[in-house]
C-alpha cells in the first residue's frame, strides 16, 4: 500500500510540477494561468497532450519544440522531476497526515518561487499571499513542538533577512524577506536559521559555478530564491538530523 501511494504521490507531484512551471512563469507577467493553453514561446504552436506529459515529453523531443526545433530549457523538466520526487519522499516520510499537507504546500510554494526567481529575478507577492494563509492553517492543524516556535521562527526569519537587507543596502530582495516569514512558520526558529546558513553556502557555490561558466562580471545579480528553496527543503526533511550531528560533533 505504501509503495502504491508513494508512486501516486510521485505522479501527482510530476503533474503539479508541470502546472507550477506555468504558474511561476505567468503570474509575474499578470497572465492567466489557464488561458491560453501551454504553447511554444518561440513559434507559439499550442502544445497537445503528447507534449504535456511531464518529463517524458521533454526527453522524447530531445528538449526541442516539435515544430520550430528551438531548444527548451531543461530547468522546467528538472522542476517537474523535483516536485515529483519531493512529493513522493514527503509521503514516504510522513504517511497520510496533516503534516503531509504542510509539506506539499511548502514544496509547491518553493518550486513556484524558484521558477519565477530564475526567469524574472522576482518572488511574486501574489504567490506568497496565496500560500501564507494555507500554510499558516496547516501549521495550526499540525503544530510544531512547542507551537509558538512557528511564530518565533517567522519573526526571526523575517527580522534577520530585513536586517541583512538594510545592512547590505538592497543586497536582499523584498521577496526573499517575506519568503523567510513563511519558512519560519513551517520550520521554527533553529531550522530557519539553519536554512539561512545553508542557503548562503549553496548560493556561494552556485554563484562561483555560474560566474565561471558564463565568464560574467561579479556584478551580475544571481537570484537567491533557488538557493533558499533548496536549503529549506533539505532542512525541512533533515534539519533535526543535521542539528543532532552538529551537536555530537562539539559536545
Ligand atoms: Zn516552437
Amino acid at each position: 500500500m505504501t509503495v502504491t501511494y508513494t508512486f501516486l504521490s510521485l505522479i501527482l507531484g510530476l503533474v503539479l510540477g508541470s502546472f507550477y512551471n506555468v504558474v511561476g512563469l505567468r503570474i509575474p507577467k499578470n497572465e492567466s494561468i489557464v488561458y491560453p493553453g501551454s504553447h511554444c514561446t518561440n513559434c507559439h504552436r499550442s502544445l497537445n497532450a503528447v507534449d504535456l506529459v511531464p518529463v517524458f515529453s521533454y526527453l522524447l523531443l530531445h528538449g526541442k519544440c516539435r515544430l520550430c526545433k528551438v531548444r527548451i530549457s531543461p530547468i522546467y523538466m528538472v522542476m517537474e522531476l523535483l516536485t515529483g520526487i519531493c512529493f513522493a519522499f514527503s509521503y514516504w516520510q510522513l504517511g497520510i497526515s496533516l503534516e503531509l499537507i504542510v509539506a506539499w504546500l511548502f514544496i509547491s510554494l518553493l518550486i513556484i518561487i524558484t521558477v519565477s526567481d530564475i526567469a524574472y529575478m522576482l518572488i511574486p507577492n501574489k504567490i506568497l499571499l496565496f500560500f501564507l494563509p494555507l500554510i499558516a492553517l496547516g501549521r495550526i492543524l499540525s503544530p510544531l513542538e512547542p507551537w509558538w516556535d512557528s511564530l518565533l521562527g517567522a519573526a526571526i526569519g523575517f527580522g534577520t533577512l530585513l536586517l541583512i537587507a538594510v545592512v547590505s543596502r538592497g543586497g536582499m530582495g523584498g521577496g526573499d524577506i517575506k519568503l523567510f516569514f513563511i519558512i519560519g512558520l513551517v520550520l521554527g526558529t533553529i531550522n530557519t536559521l539553519l536554512t539561512l546558513f545553508l542557503a548562503a553556502v549553496i548560493g556561494m557555490f552556485a554563484s562561483v559555478i555560474i560566474l565561471k561558466k558564463h565568464n560574467q562580471s561579479r556584478k551580475t545579480p544571481i537570484p537567491f530564491g533557488p538557493s533558499i528553496a533548496l536549503a529549506a527543503i533539505i532542512v525541512y526533511f533533515f534539519g533535526n538530523k543535521i542539528m543532532e550531528w552538529y551537536k555530537n560533533l562539539f559536545f
